[in-house]
């Protein structure tokens, strides 16, 4: 039996999932409010295919970008692309963890890198710094390939109102489907953790021929190149941040209400931050523009930015923390669907199983 899957979302995940589950001979259908592809957190992010660098303080979260990394490179090798440059740098100040400890947390996770001998001219006040293989996604290739691979199964422009789960099916906007996928980050149905809502703002730089440089591992900041190798993002984990809200419309509301003048006082925060480590910060950089984006993050104390992937009878929801965690995602919703369906053939077990025996003919 061939089975109808509604995937909601056209970020990352939803374009994924998607993508994938056809391939595997599901008939699909993926629902978005936007005309174009990844318009959300998927084209408005820094774009740093992970590997794991990031994430000192949580195992499950770097083991998922070690292996994501390098299945993202096997099945889409024309989506990301090398950075001559990759640095990660701990600084003498304001790091949670000291070089060495990081070095030995990146080591004991089998994640590769080589250290520098000598900490670069254009650094000052830095404990230590990697070399890392570490990727820059690409949108607007991405947004491409989903657009041709995905076709006829594009529901575009089309906003999903009503997800209702019937037990034998479920509809999506009253059209039917065996499963649904719900991708769009816990924006549409409530996630059944508890997460808030980031609206973020980034800054986009011009400048030649400078390395990707991040700070670890804390309250730091870093550049990092985009697909156009002359344009930069500048992210600062303090800075970044618009606030923490309990809805995704307050976070959009937040972000109707960026003006100049808050643009102005990010930059002058940011640019200040990244200027205590890199002197030379504003000479070498001109500033382009802003990015606004929204992140879903869960509540808690560590630093879990892992996929979980949730189930309410016959609709399947997704949280991500980031995008190298798309083929966890999709694995995890293909096996509760099997399981599911084998639940259902067995529960419908007994009345086979009767039908099966021999009546006596006397
Ligand atoms: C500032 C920032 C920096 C980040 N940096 C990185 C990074 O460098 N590397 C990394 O891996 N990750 C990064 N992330 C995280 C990454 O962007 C997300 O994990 C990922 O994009 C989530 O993808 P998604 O498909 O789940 O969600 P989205 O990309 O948000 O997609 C959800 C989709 O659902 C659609 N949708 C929502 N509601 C409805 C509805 N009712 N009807 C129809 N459609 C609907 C939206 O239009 C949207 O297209 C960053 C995020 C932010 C915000």
């Amino acid at each position: 039996m061939q089975f109808r899957v509604g995937v909601i979302g056209g970020g990352w995940y939803g374009c994924h999932i998607a993508y994938s589950l056809g391939n595997l001979g599901f008939d699909v259908a993926l629902f978005d409010r936007h005309s174009v592809l990844m318009q959300e957190a998927s084209g408005n992010n820094q774009f740093r295919l992970h590997l794991g660098f990031h994430y000192a303080r949580h195992h499950a979260t770097r083991l998922q970008s070690r292996d994501g990394f390098q299945r993202f490179i096997e099945r889409y090798p024309t989506l990301s692309g090398e950075i001559t440059k990759n640095i990660y740098a701990v600084p003498e100040q304001g790091s949670l963890l000291d070089f060495n400890t990081y070095k030995l947390v990146m080591a004991a996770s089998g994640i590769d890198y080589v250290e520098m001998q000598d900490v670069p001219d254009f650094l000052q006040s830095i404990e230590g710094c990697l070399l890392t293989r570490e990727r820059v996604i690409h949108l607007h290739r991405a947004r491409a390939f989903f657009q041709e691979n995905l076709g006829s199964n594009l529901q575009l422009e089309t906003e999903v109102q009503s997800v209702r789960d019937a037990g034998d099916h479920v509809s999506i906007n009253g059209q039917r489907f065996d499963y649904v996928v719900d991708a769009t980050w816990g924006h549409l149905r409530p996630l059944p953790i508890n997460v808030y809502f980031e609206p973020t703002l980034l800054l986009y730089y011009e400048s030649k021929d400078v390395p990707a440089l991040t700070l670890v591992d804390g309250p730091l900041f870093s550049v990092y190149p985009t697909e156009d190798p002359q344009i930069h993002t500048l992210s600062s984990v303090v800075h970044t941040s618009l606030g923490r809200y309990a809805t995704a419309a307050e976070a959009r509301a937040r972000h109707a209400q960026v003006d100049l003048s808050l643009v102005k006082e990010k930059r002058m925060a940011m640019e200040a931050q990244a200027s205590v480590n890199f002197p030379a910060f504003r000479d070498m950089f001109r500033f382009a523009g802003i990015q606004l984006g929204i992140k879903t993050k869960p509540i808690a104390t560590y630093d879990d930015r892992s996929c979980y992937v949730f189930q309410d009878g016959r609709i399947f929801s997704v949280m991500s923390g980031k995008i190298d965690t798309i083929f966890f995602a999709t694995e995890r919703i293909l096996s509760l669907m099997a399981a599911a369906n084998s639940m259902r053939s067995s529960s419908e077990g007994p009345t086979s199983f009767r039908q099966n025996i021999l009546m006596p003919t006397v």
